[in-house]
């Protein structure tokens, strides 16, 4: 939103300088022509202002499209939080929250961008970025219709390998991605300090009682051929 506005602030620049040249009080000469160059960069400038909205906006839609996928077209609306949004948002103490009745995902600021770094070098994925792709596979399952948190993140740990791909991460770099975010980020939690972790379950492995036996599991070792 603030970049809109920014970029109606320099339209209403150049409305005014164009409206200088045509229209002046009653008793006074028309007395300049447009600045050229002024137009030109304060065009430039609106239309930069403009990108960051438009490309956050294309970024939604095709979060929601993976996202509706992997809920098994349950429909997923995503939405990318800007800091104002996480300020004001009920829920803002958690990096993303969805609701399996609307289908809406919020991803809290900047967990968005962290994604889009992830997905500029998949293949050196820092914690942070493996995170992002579990927050987006794991609201997807409350989309799904899941409400139990430990089987949600199950659920998730299991397509992680799916959604990677999806974002479009070459096969091995996906299927690494998501074995080091089930081995490093989410095995770890069965060693809690104090409370135990509800996001953690001992089901949640292969041939346990959580295990989904999906033909593309994440636990799957095949792997394709890209
Ligand atoms: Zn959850």
């Amino acid at each position: 939103m603030f970049w809109v506005l920014i970029s109606l602030l320099l339209c209403w620049m150049i409305y005014r300088e164009l409206r200088s040249t045509v229209a002046a009080p009653i008793d006074m000469p028309l007395s300049r022509n447009v600045w050229k160059p002024y137009i030109f960069v304060l065009s430039a400038l609106a239309l930069l202002s403009l990108w960051q909205p438009i490309h956050t906006w294309l970024f939604q839609r095709r979060l929601s499209a993976i996202s509706t996928e992997l809920a098994d077209s349950h429909i997923a609306h995503v939405h990318c939080n800007t800091v104002i949004d996480t300020l004001f948002d009920q829920n803002s103490t958690n990096i993303g929250h969805a609701s399996p009745k609307t289908g809406q995902i919020t991803f809290q600021y900047p967990w968005c961008n962290t994604l889009l770094a992830y997905l500029r070098h998949p293949q050196r994925a820092d914690r942070e970025e493996l995170t992002s792709l579990g927050m987006l596979t794991h609201e997807s399952m409350h989309v799904r219709g899941e409400y139990n948190e430990a089987r949600t993140e199950c659920e998730a740990v299991q397509r992680n390998f799916r959604a990677a791909k999806l974002l479009g991460v070459p096969d091995r770099t996906a299927k690494s991605n998501a074995l080091e975010y089930y081995y490093s980020i989410y095995m770890p939690r069965a060693h809690p300090t104090g409370e135990p972790d509800r996001y953690f379950s001992e089901e949640c492995a292969p041939g346990k009682e959580l295990d989904e036996r999906l033909s593309d599991s994440t636990w799957v070792p095949q792997v394709g051929n890209r």
